[in-house]
């Protein structure tokens, strides 16, 4: 089976052949834990597990790897201005271990409520630190270096191919640049930092000896060195979202094919933004965004988003509203219910395989081997959930296969059917009076709703409702 891939690198789609049969590495850029990830981040992230799980459908064997910034990642692009684990330690008056070991523990747990996969591999970048230094050894040796007052940087000039992943959106990139501010005594305005010196008059929390002087890795190098040291010098996919084109992944790849002279990464996936409502870039400097655990206190369940996710192609960005949320939280958990119901009926099996022979699977599988056409792949499912030739027992394999695509739980038990606004607001206002142990509102509630001909019914993981 072929999968079809849009590689930024060659700007098209391209058959996807892996360096080893049957086997694929693939590098995500992680998440900079100064602060929680937002809602766009994790489109980015279930983009990425989505295509795991893809191979993983095919059979292939996989080495995941993702890296966890815990340093190095400055405010501005141009390498100045704070380190962002430094400024959110002295804004939270905590360590930057204390801030990295906080949010990396909020990210992974948004992470598994989305259902992504756990990497194989999470590297850690205060961990790497000696092979960073050993890489930017290497490419000074070949000559690509020079050193300023603030540290030791890449001098992108000498690179012949730089800027190809970006072609001529690079080149904005470069101009947008030049008209900021930038350090005066870099070479050219695309040149970057391997490893920046300890400022002089400000003590850092985080820093290491190095042959250059105390200091800190660049952002970039971090990524090069990780997922070079963890899948080979030159690996299958490295994704990301398209914000790291010009710059993050523009940079990685001159340093590592600078260091070996080999070409770095075959395919390159770069995943679109959500927007938000002004259609403006959902950034997590901004302060003011949506997390997972803002959808948790609404009640929502976060595979709600997911599948919400699911309603446009990753190559599309994908505007977000409370409404477009709601609609996709009703349609999954009725979709779960309409299952729940059909699996009781039938007894169903769930070790039965789907026909793999019928047109539908084919064009379920056309779908998600053509760059990740999830949209099309759950239009598949639909067509199969409404299609009464199909036997229930059939029906509900194929379902259960996709899921493991989709990431739904598709299967999970408690899924109520939804009732009106207006009650569900109030079920979820009950389940945040348990949360908070406020039994006396939260049996108003049940009171109320009961009096409503709502029955609610509490089992150990859920709050299950029926119409008497
Ligand atoms: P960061 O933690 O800021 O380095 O971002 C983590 C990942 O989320 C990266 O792959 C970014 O490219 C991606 N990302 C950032 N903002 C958005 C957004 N609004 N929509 C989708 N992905 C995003
Ligand atoms: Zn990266």
């Amino acid at each position: 089976m072929d999968i079809f891939l849009y590689n930024t690198l060659a700007r098209k789609k391209e058959k996807f052949k892996p360096i080893n049969d049957g086997a694929v590495g693939i590098y995500v850029c992680g998440p900079t834990v100064y602060n929680y990830a937002h809602i766009g981040n994790m489109r980015t992230y279930i983009f990425e597990d989505t295509l795991r799980r893809i191979f993983k459908y095919l059979g292939y064997k996989i080495n995941y790897v993702m890296n966890v910034t815990d340093v190095g990642h400055l405010v501005s692009d141009a390498d100045d201005g704070d380190d962002k684990m430094e400024m959110s330690a002295q804004k939270e008056g905590k360590s930057a271990s204390e801030i990295a070991e906080f949010y990396s523990k909020a990210f992974f747990r948004d992470f598994s409520d989305l259902n992504c996969i756990m990497p194989d591999i999470i590297s850690k970048a205060t961990e790497h630190i000696p092979d960073m230094i050993k890489l930017i050894e290497r490419i000074e040796k070949n000559g690509f270096t020079y050193k300023i007052s603030d540290g030791i940087y890449f001098d992108a000039s000498k690179f012949k191919n730089y800027g190809q992943l970006a072609g001529k959106k690079h080149m904005n990139g470069i101009k947008a640049g030049a008209r900021v501010e930038f350090n005066s005594e870099k070479k050219n305005p695309s040149d970057f930092a391997l490893w920046k010196l300890s400022p002089k008059d400000k003590k850092r929390q985080m820093e290491w000896s190095s042959p250059w002087g105390k200091g800190f890795p660049g952002w970039h190098i971090e990524c090069s060195a990780m997922s070079m040291k963890y899948l080979g010098e030159t690996f299958d996919i490295h994704c990301g979202g398209i914000d790291h084109v010009a710059v993050h992944h523009t940079n990685e790849i001159a340093q590592a094919e600078a260091a070996t002279g080999k070409s770095f990464v075959n395919y390159w996936l770069h995943a679109e933004f959500l927007v938000g409502c002004e259609n403006d870039k959902m950034a997590k400097s901004a302060g003011n965004f949506i997390t997972v655990n803002t959808l948790r206190e609404k009640n929502i369940d976060p595979l709600s988003y997911r599948y919400f996710c699911y309603s446009a192609q990753y190559k599309k960005q994908l505007e977000f509203s409370w409404e477009a949320l709601k609609a996709s939280e009703k349609t999954l958990i009725n979709l779960r219910e309409s299952i729940s119901r059909i699996k009781k009926e039938i007894a169903f099996d769930e070790t039965k395989k789907p026909n793999k022979e019928a047109p539908y699977y084919e064009r379920f599988l056309k779908a998600i081997s053509d760059n990740l056409n999830i949209p099309q792949a759950l239009s598949v499912l639909w067509e199969v959930f409404r299609d009464n030739s199909i036997l229930p027992q059939e029906k509900l394999s194929f379902i259960y296969d996709a899921d493991k695509i989709f990431g739904l739980d598709l299967f999970k038990e408690c899924s109520p059917i939804i009732l009106e606004d207006e009650i569900m607001e109030k079920i979820r206002e009950r389940e945040n009076a348990r949360k908070m142990k406020d039994f006396k509102k939260s049996d108003e509630i049940r009171q109320e709703l009961l009096e409503r001909g709502i029955a609610l019914e509490d089992t150990p993981s859920c709050t299950q409702w029926k119409k008497l």
